[in-house]
């Protein structure tokens, strides 16, 4: 018999029909990175298999490469003289680090390279940033979140977002005008345009976290081999049992909160709804600082609207959106609204640096903080 016809013998042999049903489950598994696989190799080996688009691996990876980037330029601010302010502020009205400015262009530059983003959306840019393609991803970043810690070597990091490529197209016939409309409105996605999410955290370690819509995974930079690697197959908040009961947010504001989050604090430090221990407060003043914490170990972060900052002060296309979708993924929960139940992956922004409110965290303590507000 031919090698062939032994094969074509095996494949309708019946013995075999269960093994190739029980595969299905197990090709799913595959679009996830294996400990210890690289970033670059695990995004190379997913869309060789089809489990990721080729021009997502593509911008994925360069994202990563200005994560890279922005790591090294972090480690040496101070000695490179990167610390302080740049002169100018953003269009959200926040004063400009030098290594805000710098770590943009390195963003900017490195997705521009890659030929996969059409549109691109940072924080420290007015409008949307057109790239000569005609068609592709729109990423959306905050180069460095935190930068008020670069000076103190506190914790930073960048956070950022990849939409489904827009409806409409970019054509070199164009005007400057009709090209940023166009821009404009390819950029003005909701959250469930979310095709990835993820962020770098520098910090003592540099931690690179990312979903495609199939869990979340941690991948740890390696000097030693200049590579994210995994570290983390699946990330999930930790809920129940293994939930730490920390609670985190802006705790000099909380007599600009809606009085009845100040009593939600109130309660939590009594206990909370179990009625045990203090919950314990930590902030670092970080949004990634303060999320990977809360993904790691469970609890709640709020992000309230106060009375001088009515729909807070995060960014829904490149910080709130993100995060939501990354604590959805990993089994959190993620809510806006007066009374925490309104889905944040949902609004649809007016204006490029619309902010939102967010309260993300275990499933439970973001449910209880909704049981709390119901009795308001
Ligand atoms: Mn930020
Ligand atoms: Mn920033």
């Amino acid at each position: 018999m031919s090698t062939l016809a032994a094969r074509a013998r095996i494949a309708r042999a019946p013995a075999r029909a269960p093994r190739r049903a029980r595969r299905a489950p197990a090709r799913a598994m595959r679009a996830r990175a294996a400990l210890g696989e690289s970033l670059s190799a695990h995004l190379a080996s997913a869309s060789a298999r089809g489990d990721i688009d080729a021009d997502l691996a593509i911008a994925l990876n360069s994202v990563a490469i200005a994560c890279k980037r922005v790591r090294a330029l972090v480690a040496r601010a101070p000695i490179a003289g990167n610390t302080g302010a740049a002169g100018g502020s953003n269009a959200s009205g926040d004063e400009q680090k030098k290594l805000d400015v710098i770590a943009n262009d390195v963003f900017v530059e490195t997705l521009r390279a890659c030929g996969r983003a059409s549109v691109i959306v940072t924080e420290e840019e007015d409008t949307p940033i057109a790239v000569e393609r005609a068609s592709g991803y729109i990423v959306t970043f905050d180069p460095i979140d935190g930068s008020s810690n670069i000076d103190a070597c506190v914790t930073t990091g960048s956070i950022f977002g990849v939409y489904a490529p827009g409806a409409c197209e970019i054509k070199d016939t164009d005007s400057a005008e009709e090209t940023l409309a166009n821009c404009l409105t390819n950029s003005l996605q909701s959250g469930e345009a979310l095709v990835a999410a993820g962020y770098c955290m520098y910090s003592s370690s540099c931690v690179f976290v990312l979903t495609t819509g199939d869990g979340v995974a941690q991948y740890d930079f390696d000097e030693n081999v200049g590579e994210f690697v995994c570290s983390k197959e699946r990330v999930t908040i930790p809920d129940g049992d293994k939930m730490q009961r920390i609670y985190s947010g802006n705790n000099g504001n909380v007599n600009l909160w809606a009085p009845e989050l100040k009593d939600y604090v109130a309660h939590l430090q009594k206990g909370g709804s179990d009625g045990g221990k203090p919950w314990t407060y930590r902030y670092i003043g970080a949004l990634i600082g303060d999320f990977h914490r809360t993904l790691l170990y469970g609890g709640i972060w709020l992000y309230p609207p106060d009375t001088s900052a009515p729909n807070g002060k995060a960014r829904l296309l490149y910080e709130i959106a993100p995060i939501s979708m990354i604590a959805e993924q990993a089994g959190g929960m993620s809510t806006r609204g007066p009374k925490a139940n309104e889905s944040v992956l949902d609004v649809v922004p007016k204006h490029i640096h619309e902010k939102s409110p967010m309260f993300v965290g275990s499933k439970s303590a973001v449910q209880d903080l909704q049981e709390f507000l119901k009795k308001y």
